[in-house]
């Protein structure tokens, strides 16, 4: 079942209704069966807007001076990793692998990139990861 976050645009009116696919719901919009509730009328639409996203928005609006301090945090927080951690690069989702399978307990931790598709491979195989902002660091 996938909800979608109805608009009338004939008065505007959001509302939500469920269909069993996005398939399903071209099929009722190709032949005019999905009316507005409240004015009965056919133009209605799937709104761009997804239910999440009408939730209230955080704040995300950083100002230069508290960007900096998060920068700080970030890079300080590399600098703990680069010094405990292995790197290896891009062939982290090989070595994580590699530890989790042969079970060899690693006297460091290991990090290197990684793909979204790789990391949700990884997260399946219930191999723990957890990702984490990163800085290019060219100041040193
Ligand atoms: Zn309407």
């Amino acid at each position: 079942m996938i909800k979608y976050k109805l608009i009338c645009k004939n008065c505007d009116n959001f509302f939500d209704s469920w269909f069993s696919s996005s398939k399903e719901y071209d099929k009722l919009k190709k032949k005019n069966f999905l009316i507005c509730h409240s004015c009965n009328s056919s133009k209605v639409e799937k709104s761009l807007m997804s239910p999440s996203v009408l939730k209230p928005k955080k704040n995300i609006v950083i100002t230069n001076n508290k960007h900096k301090k998060v920068k700080k945090m970030i890079i300080e927080y590399q600098r703990f990793i680069k010094k405990n951690f292995d790197y290896v690069g891009k062939n982290f989702t090989y070595e994580a692998r590699l530890l989790h399978y042969k079970n060899k307990k690693p006297i460091k931790g290991i990090y290197g990139s990684a793909t979204k598709e790789e990391l949700s491979e990884l997260k399946e195989e219930g191999i723990e990861i957890e990702m984490m902002p990163w800085i290019n660091d060219t100041t040193n």
